[in-house]
């Protein structure tokens, strides 16, 4: 199995053989190293490539279970996307008990408000309702220490570059960013420039 030369926990490798991920796809080979060593990413890839356990796999492996406070928070532009991502999440983090709480909007935020106030370890949420989170202070960034902008072309064109550019002012210095995208747009070039010192670039 070539997930072992990676270095993770018992628990992350015996999610992965549940899951029936045997060999680390093209994506995960390429970023699975870098982000476990905390260096920001950005990643031209497609759907369906594996992008979603290439960022998933670390942010997991990196939980401490006994803090309550969210430690990552992952972008996506839809609600269909959150949830796929959320349940991935979830998959790849149930032997360690991860808790992974979904925010979008069109959705009553009062059960979101309830979830969020129980321990949560992972928030995956579209931009706006994450704003949203945010204003009513029901979610919380202090001790988010990784944030992934997924399909940051789509959320470029669903017009959510404020809202992302909101939320990563508010997300504490030396958070580490991972941004995929299938294409880089001029503004998509400009936030790695002003937010994502030295990162490493892979397209696959
Ligand atoms: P994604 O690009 O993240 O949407 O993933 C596409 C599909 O590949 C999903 O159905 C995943 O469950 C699956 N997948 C991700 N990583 C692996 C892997 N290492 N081995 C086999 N399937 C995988």
């Amino acid at each position: 199995n070539k997930f072992e030369q990676y270095g993770l926990s018992e628990e992350v490798l015996e999610a992965l053989s549940l899951l029936g991920y045997e060999q680390p796809t093209q994506i995960q080979e390429e970023v699975l190293l870098p982000l476990l060593n905390g260096k920001h990413i950005v990643a031209k890839s497609q759907t369906g490539s594996g992008k979603t356990a290439a960022f998933a796999i670390p942010i997991c492996e990196k939980i401490r279970w006994e803090e309550n406070l969210p430690q990552a928070l992952i972008l996506e532009p839809t609600r269909e996307l959150t949830v796929q991502v959320q349940q991935e999440v979830f998959s790849l983090g149930r032997k360690k008990r991860i808790k992974v709480a979904d925010v979008f909007g069109g959705f009553p935020i009062d059960k979101q408000i309830q979830t969020l106030r129980q321990k949560t370890h992972v928030v995956v949420g579209t931009p706006g309702r994450v704003m949203d989170h945010l204003r009513r202070e029901s979610l919380k960034l202090n001790q988010v220490s990784h944030l992934v902008i997924d399909e940051a072309d789509l959320m470029l064109d669903m017009g959510f570059l404020d809202e992302v550019k909101e939320i990563i002012a508010r997300i504490p210095k030396g958070c580490q960013i991972s941004l995929f995208s299938a294409t880089l747009q001029p503004e998509i070039k400009e936030l790695m420039e002003d937010h994502m010192d030295e990162a490493i670039q892979v397209e696959v």
